[in-house]
């Protein structure tokens, strides 16, 4: 037995299937999770001494690599200042005025915890701001799992609300539409009809939580006119784009405006820290200044933020997004002529770093699409790469995320275990 497996056996007894979140358990893929003890740059090193390139970095919280010095420096020198006050702090004003400059569309900024406190803070606001309820979501984007965000209402289910988790009430599932992604008429259907009810459009403008799926060409901007003829709101959740695909978000690189945007991941430079932000006189309906509640005991901790600080100052000063790109290139690449020489059927939708690889024929441009793809054969090149030194996402339906680590090295070790999948 490994010393993963001893540890997994033992942590199933203690926290329900073993993690504290559920792709972790490799229950896409089947095995048994490795358990880390450190990572270093673009690589991981398991509680075995196994080690394997990184392409999860955190789910893509990592921009900078594993125990980047410079984020750790900053995240050790604020510990040992006092790990929370529950009062303002310099640096949080510090890391506001960062996502404030770097982010088009965000005038003020709140900090949170999480990605989810982030988006279901930014819904309430939009119900509070708008005194609607109705949200629109779309099939396939992941918000978190705050009720309103989960409530799945997809397929069949829709006409009868059913909620996408026990524990969602049925009222959150009334008071979510859930469209299928890319599909404008939808979107425009559902504003013929309901558009005085809805409050707000939340969408990942990159979809990451289907594999990655980019937005149809106008797709973003149809949602910014629907919305604005509405008097609704557009919230663009950024927390895997937000200075992932680029310094601005995805709002940058496809000059799209929402009213609000939720971040996370790599703004926390690995440590919890999230935020929403957006206009001024919508953000000013937020506690203390209007009646829209929200708060957090840790909200803006200090040693987080300094994290978070020091993971922008990164963002500014290496400016890493076309070298990140590049990078993609040369691996999407490599992997599709991997799997064309050995007859294996692969879509590889990329924008910018992000990507993920689909098995089959068809373009992906949906969560049918990538429902469709061949997820069994998914399980078994993860289980390939691994063996080989590679850790993938441990699902058919998560981004492989790049970090400035990762070069030319990395990329000829993943393409050479990856070249030797035969299906
Ligand atoms: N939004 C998006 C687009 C995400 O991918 C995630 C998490 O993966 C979240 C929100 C929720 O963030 P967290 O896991 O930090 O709560």
């Amino acid at each position: 037995m490994t010393r993963s497996e001893e540890l997994f056996a033992r942590a199933v007894g203690l926290i329900p299937g073993g993690v504290d979140s559920p792709v972790r358990a490799f229950g896409a893929v089947g095995g048994t999770p490795r358990f880390i003890a450190r990572g270093e740059g673009a690589e991981l090193i398991d509680v075995d001494g196994d080690r394997s390139i990184d392409l999860v970095q955190s789910w893509g919280a990592l921009l900078f690599g594993h125990a980047r010095p410079e984020i750790v420096r900053a995240a050790t020198e604020a510990a040992a200042r006092g790990t929370s006050f529950g009062a303002p702090t310099e640096a949080e004003v510090e890391l506001a005025a960062r996502i404030v400059a770097l982010v088009p569309s965000v005038e003020q900024v709140r900090l949170v915890s999480s990605g989810t406190e982030a988006t279901m803070s930014a819904v309430r606001l939009a119900r509070g701001a708008t005194g609607r309820d109705l949200l629109v979501t779309f099939e396939g984007c992941y918000h978190g799992h705050a009720d309103p965000l989960l409530a799945r209402a997809g397929s069949g289910l829709a006409t009868f609300g059913i909620p996408g988790s026990p524990g969602v009430t049925a009222g959150a599932a009334r008071d979510t539409l859930t469209l299928p992604y890319n599909d404008v008429d939808r979107v425009r259907d559902a504003f013929a009809t309901r558009g005085d009810e809805i409050a707000a459009v939340i969408v990942e403008p990159v979809a990451a939580n289907m594999g990655v799926v980019p937005p149809a060409p106008g797709f973003l901007a149809a949602l910014r006119d629907l919305t604005t003829s509405a008097d609704a709101l557009l919230i663009f959740d950024e927390v895997i784009t937000g200075f992932r695909i680029g310094a601005g978000g995805a709002q940058a690189r496809f000059g799209v405006t929402p009213d609000l945007t939720t971040l996370g991941k790599v703004m926390g430079g690995g440590f919890p820290c999230a935020a929403f932000g957006g206009r001024r006189d919508l953000m000013e309906h937020l506690a203390p200044v209007g009646p829209v509640y929200q708060a957090g005991t840790l909200s803006g901790n200090p040693v987080a933020v300094a994290a978070g600080i020091a993971a922008l100052d990164l963002v500014v000063s290496l400016d890493p997004y076309e070298e990140l790109e590049s990078t993609a290139i040369a691996l999407t690449d490599g992997l599709a002529a991997a799997f064309d020489a050995n007859g294996i059927a692969a879509r590889i939708p990329r924008e910018s770093s992000l990507f993920s690889v689909f098995f089959t024929d068809d373009a992906v441009v949906d969560l049918a699409g990538a429902r469709a793809a061949d997820h069994d054969r998914f399980a078994r090149f993860f289980h390939h790469l691994l063996d080989r030194g590679v850790t993938l996402p441990p699902s058919g339906y998560e981004l492989w995320s790049l970090s400035t680590a990762h070069g030319a090295a990395e990329v000829e070790r993943v393409l050479e275990a990856a070249g030797s999948f035969a299906g």
